[in-house]
C-alpha cells in the first residue's frame, strides 16, 4: 500500500474532534520488526495498550505501567515512523473502544492489526488482521469469544491439541509457539522449543510460531 507522508501530518480536516480527544492507556509505542507468526519478519508500528483482564503465568508485559494517551497524542508518535502497518497488542488491546483511533487511522491509508487473547468480541470491520491467542488452555472457564479471525496463535504448554478443533475452522492460519520465559534458562526454554517442535511434526496441521524478537534481545 503506498503510502503518502502528507497522508500523516495530520493535514487531514476530517477528523472529528472527539476522536482526536479519545484518551488510551499506553503502555509504548515503538517501531520495530513482527517476530512471530504470519507477518515475522515484515517492519510495524506497535502500540502496546495497558491493562489485561487476564493474568498469564508467562506473561512479560508490565501492563500495569501506561500513559493516558489521546488520540492525537498517539497519532502524532506514530507519524514519526516511515511505516504502515500498525499491531494494536497489550496487554488486552480489546478492552478499549477502537473506533476513534482506528478512524484516525485509516484516513491516512494505514493497516491495522491486532494481537488479543480473544475473550472480546471483536467489531466487524474495525481491523485488517485478527490475530488471536487464547489462554483456554490455562483458563478453562474463560469462553473466546472471537471466534473467526487471521491468525489462531497458541502457546504449548503441553495441553491437549483437540481442544483447538472448532475455534480452528475460524481462522486460516494456525501457530503453535513454545512457551518462553525470559527468567528461565536458555536449556528450559530449549526444552520448550523442543516439545512444540515435535508437536508440530506430529500434527502438521499447525506451523511452528517462533518469538525470533525474544531470541533476538529486541522489542
Ligand atoms: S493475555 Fe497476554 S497480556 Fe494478558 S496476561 Fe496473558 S500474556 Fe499477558
Amino acid at each position: 500500500m503506498e503510502f503518502e507522508a502528507c497522508e500523516r501530518s495530520g493535514e487531514h480536516t476530517g477528523d472529528s474532534a472527539a476522536d482526536l480527544a479519545m484518551t488510551y492507556k499506553i503502555v509504548e509505542i515503538f517501531h520495530s520488526v513482527q517476530g512471530e507468526g504470519v507477518h515475522a519478519g515484515v517492519p510495524h508500528v506497535f502500540i502496546r495498550f495497558g491493562k489485561c483482564n487476564l493474568q498469564c503465568e508467562w506473561c512479560d508485559t508490565d501492563f500495569e505501567t501506561y500513559d493516558e494517551m489521546a488520540a492525537v497524542e498517539i497519532l502524532a508518535e506514530v507519524v514519526k515512523y516511515p511505516c504502515n502497518r500498525i499491531i494494536l497488542t497489550g496487554g488486552e488491546p480489546m478492552l478499549n473502544d477502537l473506533w476513534p483511533l482506528q478512524r484516525l487511522f485509516k484516513a491516512r491509508g494505514y493497516s491495522l492489526s491486532c494481537e488479543s487473547n480473544g475473550t472480546i468480541e471483536i467489531p466487524e470491520g474495525l481491523l485488517d488482521w485478527i490475530c488471536i491467542s487464547p489462554k483456554d488452555q490455562m483458563y478453562p472457564g474463560v469462553k473466546i469469544r472471537q471466534t473467526h479471525g487471521d491468525e489462531l496463535k497458541c502457546v504449548y504448554v503441553g495441553q491437549n491439541l483437540e481442544l483447538y478443533d472448532e475455534l480452528k475452522t475460524g481462522f486460516t492460519h494456525h501457530f503453535l509457539q513454545p512457551c518462553y520465559m525470559e527468567q528461565e534458562s536458555v536449556e528450559w526454554n530449549g526444552r520448550n522449543f523442543g516439545l512444540t517442535e515435535a508437536v508440530v511434526k506430529e500434527n502438521p496441521t499447525w506451523r511452528l510460531s517462533l518469538q525470533t524478537h525474544k531470541w533476538m534481545g529486541v522489542d
